[in-house]
Parts: C-alpha cells; structure tokens; sequence
C-alpha cells in the first residue's frame, strides 16, 4: 500500500474511482453469467421434470389397461370372476395411490376447485368398479354403463392432463418474464450506479481542481507579499537603502563567501561630516532631504550587483564591495567624496568648506580562513576616525587587517 501513500490526492482519487468502477463492472459481468446459469437450472428442474402429470397418465394406463382388459377377459370367459374381482381390486388401489400421491404435490388456490371435482368422481368410478366386481353380469347394459365411465374418467383426467401442462407453460413464462425483469433492473440500477461514479468522480476532480487553482494563486499571494515584508524589513524608509538588519546578514554571508573563495573584500564606513550642525542651522526637514540626498550618490557610486550599501544608523553609512582591490576601493572612496561634495548641499556651518561633505574609513584585504569577524568594522571605523581627524571630506583606506591582540 505504499505507493498509495506516494499518490497525490488527485491521483489517489482517481485510483479510488477506477477502482469501484472495475469494481461494479466486474460485479456486473459475473452477476450475469451467474444467474444465467442459476436461471437455466431452475428452469430444467421446475419445468423439465415436475410437471405433476405422471400419476395422471399412471391412472389412465390403469383404467384403460388393467380395469378394462379384465373386465372384457371375464365377458369373453377367458377369466374366472374370482380372479377379476382381486385384480380390479388391486388395480383401484394402484390408483388410490397415484392420486394421493399427484395430491401431495402442491396445489395453486385456483386448481384446488377441479382437483376436487377429479377426486369425486374418481372415487365414484372406483366404487362403480369395485361394486361391478362383486357382481358381474355383463348384460349389455352393465357393459355400456361401464364403457361410458371409463370414457367420463378419461376425460376428466385427460382435462387435469392439459390444465396442468398449460398451468406449467404459463408459469414457466411468467417465471422467465420476471427473472429478466430482475435482472434488467439489476442491470439498470448497475450502470445508473456506475454513471453516477463517474459523474461524481467528475465533480470531485472539478472541485479539487478549483482548489488546487484557488490554493496556487494563495500560495503566489502569499509569496509575493512574504516578499514585500522581507524587502520592508529589509529597508531603511527614509533612504531606501538596505538598513543594519540586512547589514548584519549580508555581512555575515559575504565575509563567509570570500573567506571560501579567497577573493577580495572591501568594507566602507561613511559618516556625513558636521551633521549636527547642519540640522541646527537647517533643520531636521532638510537634515532629511540632505540624507536622501547622500544615499542616491552611493548608489549611483556603488551600482555592481554584488555592491551592498546600508545606512547603518543615523547619518552613518556602511558598503560590502566583493572582488575589487585596494585600487579600485580608494577610487570608489574618493567618488563618493567628490560626489557627495559635487551635489553642493550648502553646509554654513561646516568646517570642511561650503558643502555637505562626507568622510570615509575603507578596509581591502583578501580572504582567508583566518579573517577575523569584527576586524573589517573596527579597521573602517579606525579609518573613518582617522579620515576625520584629517579635516574630514576625505577617506583613509587600510590593508592591514591583522587581527589586534
Ligand atoms: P562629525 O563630523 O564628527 O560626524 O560630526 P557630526 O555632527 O556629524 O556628528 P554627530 O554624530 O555628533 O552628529 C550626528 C547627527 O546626525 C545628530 C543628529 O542630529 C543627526 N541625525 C541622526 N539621524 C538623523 C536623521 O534621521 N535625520 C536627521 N535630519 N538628522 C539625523
Ligand atoms: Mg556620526
Ligand atoms: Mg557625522
């Protein structure tokens, strides 16, 4: 049963359904060889052989052969009265036996009336025989007494011969008419049975196709606003740069990935310089908009897909670069400055020069096992101090990134 449980609901269903229609088909095709059969032996056992007409012929063979034949034995004196009484006698107990037994067998309502009138007068011929043994005078009177009671007998029994037979023919048809009446209902409740699976299985499959639809485009819902959160999460909203959680996950990653591949890796730490004093004289307002402002220049500067740039806090920034050298890191470094300066945000207060300047600490070093966690942010923010005590506007850059004992 384990590769139902590796089916897929749709599939098990399917299984399920294909089943019980094999199921009820197979049901079907063998129900109906079987009462085929069952059919065609009742129909030999019932009508072959019971047909209740043998004691009747019985009867007759008796009345016409042993009563009769006695009888004209003793007027053509080729038998002693005597001797024809005992076997009249025996032949009318023979027949007293047949009728019992063609009694015995079972009797319609409707048969009963005739049955009756048969065994009256039977019983009437047979005491019209046994009082002829006692005295048999054979004039021509007795004789045509007798003869016409053996023709009445005959008829009467000859009757009970047809109706019974024509009772057996009836029944036999009605018995046939009902048993294909079964098994065509039998039939019919089967295939309404079987198309009823079917159509319900074809529901089923619609509905769980819905679902299966209805769940999917949830699923991509959900997905896409999982995405959303992830990037809300992810984002600084006043810079739309990435903010310190993304930093503390990013870093984390890269550091692990150029320590792998031994490959360069460049931290930056960014401070805006004299930034108090910017929202003193200017206000916060603008404090923000100068914000904004800086962080467009980083990313214009730093566009690589494989650049990250964070505000980190405040009107602190931070840059993971991969793959590029101490070179390459310082011209970055100082485009930013420059760009930063080249925006001329007006900075009074600044003792830096007239415009909104920036100072950055930079850390390049290649990878290895042995790069420590912490040391690219303590050497970029030791550059950092280093480039403000420069007189800001500038970058420091570094790679030393031996670890401090
Ligand atoms: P330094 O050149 O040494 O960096 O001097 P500074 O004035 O920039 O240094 P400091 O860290 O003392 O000042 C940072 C200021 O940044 C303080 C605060 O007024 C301002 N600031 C921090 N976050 C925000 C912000 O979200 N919006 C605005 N408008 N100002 C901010
Ligand atoms: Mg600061
Ligand atoms: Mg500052």
């Amino acid at each position: 049963m384990e590769f139902i449980e590796a089916l897929k609901l749709r599939s098990k269903l399917l299984f399920l359904f294909i089943f019980i229609t094999l199921g009820l088909i197979i049901i079907g095709i063998m129900g109906y060889f079987n009462t085929a059969s069952v059919k065609k032996n009742l129909d030999t056992i019932y009508f072959g052989s019971f047909v209740p007409v043998i004691e009747l012929n019985n009867i007759l063979q008796v009345y016409h052969g042993k009563v009769s034949n006695t009888i004209y034995k003793v007027k053509n004196s080729q038998m002693s009265q005597e001797l024809a009484g005992i076997q009249i006698k025996e032949a009318i107990s023979n027949i007293e036996s047949e009728w019992k037994r063609y009694e015995s067998h079972f009797k319609r309502d409707y048969e009963l009336q005739y049955v009756e009138y048969a065994a009256i007068e039977i019983a009437a011929t047979n005491d019209f025989f046994k009082k002829m043994t006692f005295n048999i005078s054979l004039d021509s009177l007795v004789m045509e007494n007798f003869e016409a009671r053996v023709e009445h007998i005959h008829n009467i029994i000859k009757k009970l011969i047809n109706y019974e037979i024509e009772l057996a023919k009836y029944e036999r048809k009605r018995f046939l008419s009902v048993y294909d009446k079964l098994i065509l209902n039998v039939g019919i409740i089967l295939s309404l049975t079987i198309v009823g699976v079917l159509i319900i299985s074809y529901y089923v499959f619609k509905s769980i196709q819905k679902d299966h639809t209805r769940l999917e485009i949830a699923t991509k819902n959900l997905q896409k606003a999982n995405k959303k959160l992830e990037n809300v999460s992810y984002t600084d909203v006043l810079t739309t740069l990435h903010n310190r959680r993304y930093f503390n996950f990013v870093y984390d990653r890269e550091l692990k990935r150029a320590k792998r591949t031994k490959s360069y890796i460049t931290f930056m730490m960014m401070d805006i310089d004299y930034f108090k004093q910017y929202n003193d004289t200017y206000g916060h307002v603008k404090g923000d908009f100068a914000l904004k402002s800086v962080a467009k220049v980083l990313k214009d500067t730093l566009k690589r897909p494989s650049d990250f740039v964070f505000r980190l806090g405040g009107e602190e920034f931070g840059a993971i670069l991969t793959d590029i050298d101490e070179s390459n890191s310082a011209s970055l470094a100082k485009e930013i400055c420059q760009s930063v300066k080249k925006r001329g945000i007006k900075h009074e207060t600044s003792k830096a020069g007239e415009f909104l300047t920036i100072s950055i600490g930079v850390v390049c070093s290649q990878a290895d096992e042995n790069l420590d966690v912490d040391i690219l942010m303590m050497r970029a923010d030791e550059m950092l101090y280093k480039a403000k005590e420069n007189g800001r506007d500038s970058y420091v850059i570094t790679t030393n990134v031996a670890k401090i004992e």
